[in-house]
């Protein structure tokens, strides 16, 4: 923050608040938005004028989670292979970091997109790494692949895991590929792995990235009902970060919660899992498992007994449910108590759903967090989506409806999973592959602005430009509400400019 009193000047500053007011004129101070005009303020003090570009508040990502994707500039991400000989490749040039770490992740990964079209196995990663652990993570965070000494690794601090998801050849013999509870085990095992120093590192990585692509506050989902250690890492350290970094905390036990001051709960809690891995749960089956109709990980009673104690206790509640059918089991739990949203409770990604969904999530107003960037990358006719879903795949992320209903959407990535870059966000939402869905720049630029900070209470802070709140920025070089094509010049957060690509 700085103390010191500026004006700055733009072809147009868009506020984005309710009522969609503009301005040409913006006196910052102490951090804080003072004075919003139309005419020139008169003023002897600093002025800063941009008369060709334009003025919108910071970008507020709404769901990341930032040490992955941190963790992804200091360990490997092998999204770009075409091959598994790629993929052993760049192994190979990071057993520097497996040495250094005495363990080794890749993320990223993605089946479909390699000519092999399948995982590699565990032996075969043996031949690149037989000493050292290795998760190789699926890009959607649902399943991975481990070699045999990972595997060893994981039975030998829980030897039931083999039966809950662990992939077994025609011999019954584990391939390394870990599914379901299995992977999940297998994650939080790896996740324990990481020191301290390195997960700050990987905090502040995140903040950079963030910081390049406009945004000033990045909401985040950390820890898990066995890591209590990240989040209070976080909250030890928020004030060195260079941004806003607004935590969910992924556990279920109010009383950590309560403990630690934080108004909200939750985060990427599994209601289901993800439609690469088959486990999001779907009312139909999949259309290329007709057997198989997803996986609900929780049973409506642990999901009633957490909302209503969080609701109780008056903290706010997100949770993660993709398929139609984990989004179907919140909203019926929900439907048996609650009387308004005054929490502000969440379905995070909140992707596959019916007209009768939509009406029932409207009418309970509860907000949903979506990642349109995932459009962009898997959803239309001829992408996973489509393939795991047959036509289903019109009626992902139904943008426009779930606003005429009155639906409030905040827009995320969460990265690592996309990139932190609202602007595809923001490019993907106007142009969606079925063009029913796409919605107008207006409400597309607000998914990342105000829906954002409203999203986490925070609506009198940060979101939009007005009196008294953070002067939180970013100056475009095209008008923002005339093309989803813009380019970043400058961000700002507090008063104080952090990019500066002019
Ligand atoms: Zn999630
Ligand atoms: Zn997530």
């Amino acid at each position: 923050m700085t103390n010191q009193s500026y004006i700055i000047n733009a072809k147009k500053i868009y506020s984005l608040d309710s009522d969609n007011h503009s301005y040409q004129s913006m006196l910052i101070k102490n951090g804080r938005i003072k004075e919003l005009s139309n005419l020139p303020l008169p003023y002897n003090i600093e002025q800063i004028s941009h008369p060709d570009k334009y003025i919108i508040p910071g970008f507020i990502d709404s769901h990341t989670h930032i040490l992955g994707t941190g963790m992804q500039k200091i360990f490997p991400e092998v999204s770009g292979i075409e091959s598994l000989e790629q993929l052993f490749d760049i192994i190979a040039a990071a057993s520097y970091l497996a040495r250094q770490y005495k363990f080794l992740l890749i993320y990223n990964f993605q089946p479909d997109k390699i000519k092999e079209k399948r995982y590699p196995t565990q032996n075969e990663l043996d031949t690149v790494i037989k000493d050292y652990p290795v998760l190789l993570y699926r890009i959607d965070g649902h399943s991975g692949v481990l070699n045999t000494k990972g595997l060893e690794e994981i039975i030998a601090a829980d030897n039931k895991v083999l039966e809950n998801g662990a992939e077994l050849d025609p011999y019954q013999e584990p391939t390394g590929v870990m599914r379901g509870k299995a992977y999940e085990f297998t994650a939080r095992h790896f996740n324990k792995k990481i020191h301290p120093e390195i997960r700050l590192q990987a905090f502040i990585k995140a903040c950079q990235l963030a910081i390049q692509a406009g945004v000033t506050t990045l909401v985040t989902m950390l820890g898990t009902e066995v890591d209590n250690i990240t989040c209070e890492l976080l909250l030890e350290n928020q004030v060195k970060l260079p941004i806003d970094v607004i935590p969910f905390y992924q556990t279920r036990d109010i009383n950590r919660i309560q403990k630690l001051g934080l108004p909200r709960i939750g985060g990427c809690i599994l209601v289901d899992g993800s439609y690469g891995s088959h486990t999001a749960a779907l009312t139909e089956p999949y259309a290329d498992k007709p057997d198989n109709k997803g996986i609900l990980y929780l049973s409506d009673q642990t999901l009633e007994e957490f909302y209503r104690a969080a609701d109780a206790n008056n903290l706010q509640t997100a949770v993660h449910a993709i398929g139609d059918r984990a989004i179907e089991q919140v909203v019926r739990v929900f439907e048996k108590f609650l009387k308004d949203n005054q929490k502000r409770h969440r379905i995070e990604h909140c992707e596959l759903l019916s007209d009768n969904l939509i009406k029932r999530i409207a009418d309970l107003g509860l907000i949903a967090c979506v990642q349109p960037a995932f459009e962009h990358y898997w959803g239309g006719s001829d992408k996973m989506y489509a393939e795991r879903l047959g036509l289903r795949w019109q009626n992902t992320n139904p943008f426009q409806k779930m606003i005429e209903k009155g639906i409030i959407i905040a827009g995320g990535s969460d990265a690592p999973i996309t990139p932190i870059n609202p602007l595809l966000g923001i490019r993907t939402a106007t142009d969606m592959r079925n063009s029913e869905n796409s919605i107008s720049l207006w409400h597309a630029l607000r998914m990342f602005t105000y829906n954002g900070a409203y999203a986490v209470k925070m609506e009198n802070q940060i979101g939009s430009l007005q009196l008294g709140l953070k002067a939180d920025f970013v100056i475009l070089e095209h008008d923002p509400l005339q093309t989803a094509n813009n380019k970043i010049r400058q961000a700002y957060k507090e008063g104080t400019l952090l990019l500066n690509n002019i």
